[in-house]
């Protein structure tokens, strides 16, 4: 990452965990981190919520933020769960970034012998110079208009069968790995109490406040524009200040701090 303030250079797992150890100086002060916990429910109401992780543990709060950015999509077809790691791998970029979707296509021609790019709609869009770099390369042909029906192979991949929108004729393209690139989508499973826009992203205001009194939303799964982290991290901080002040204004007797339970 180039783009971070006070780095010039610093990978995202290295700025993760100096954001940790940030952190982690807050824990005698009520802050606790879990990880490799999924938050899998979400109820209650201001200014009692329940949070229930993975691990059947609960979390009562007074106030719930919402901070847990996107997930790649998938493709949902046959084999593709089945032979995710065994062949199917799924290629990360940026939301709405084509120039980097194209640098991961580009990318692959280097490793691999050939490269097929099936591709559902009727052309590719991205960056000018990406896209000259994939669509003059010898290595790399490009399948418009054609939809994946189901990842094929037992231990490993060995072909995909696909689909020709306009004509219907079905085909099996033998191949020894399969990279998903069809976008991400915001991690919500676990909240069904907020208002959501037609991409899944959480509806909130200026501040961060949802549909919902008392639970809010920052950085990529809410609908704000932009997806960076400098975005994300101011979009928190506001966040955190407009919680404060809602805090302030919930009579202490009438719910306890937050809990584990
Ligand atoms: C490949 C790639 C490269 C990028 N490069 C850059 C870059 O160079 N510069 C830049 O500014 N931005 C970059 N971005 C975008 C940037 O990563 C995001 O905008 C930013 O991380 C959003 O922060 P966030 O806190 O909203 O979400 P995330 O950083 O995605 O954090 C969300 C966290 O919530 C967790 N989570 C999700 N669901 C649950 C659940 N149910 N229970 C518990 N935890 C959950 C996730 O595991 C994750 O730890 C890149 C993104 C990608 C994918």
């Amino acid at each position: 990452m180039e783009n971070y303030p006070g780095f010039t250079m610093i990978t995202g797992a290295d700025l993760a965990k100096k954001f940790k150890e940030e952190l982690m100086n807050f824990e005698n002060d009520g802050l606790w981190i879990k990880e490799g916990v999924e938050v899998v429910d979400l109820s209650g109401a201001d200014p009692d919520f329940l949070v229930k992780t993975s691990d059947e543990k609960e979390y009562h709060g007074k106030t719930v933020i919402i901070a847990s950015g996107r997930i790649p999509k998938m493709l949902g077809i046959p084999g593709e769960k089945e032979l995710l790691g065994k062949g199917v791998a799924i290629i990360e970029f940026a939301k709405g970034s084509h120039a980097l979707t194209k640098n991961g296509q580009a990318t692959l021609q280097k490793v691999a012998r050939s490269v097929t790019i099936i591709n559902i709609t009727d052309a590719l869009r991205g960056d000018e110079i990406l896209m000259k770099n994939v669509t003059s390369s010898s290595k790399v042909k490009i399948l418009n208009n054609h939809e994946a029906l189901e990842i094929l192979g037992d231990q490993a991949v060995g072909g995909i069968k696909i689909k020709n929108k306009q004509t219907n004729e079905e085909q099996i393209i033998s191949v020894s790995g399969v990279f998903i690139e069809i976008g991400w989508t915001p991690s919500t499973s676990f909240d069904k109490l907020t208002d959501k826009n037609d991409k899944g992203e959480i509806e909130v205001d200026n501040y961060g406040a949802t549909s919902v009194p008392g639970i809010y939303a920052c950085g990529d799964v809410n609908d704000q524009w932009g997806e960076q982290i400098v975005i994300a991290a101011g979009e928190g901080a506001k966040t955190g200040l407009r919680v404060a002040e809602h805090l302030s204004k919930v009579p202490h007797q009438q719910t306890s701090n937050i809990h584990e339970g």
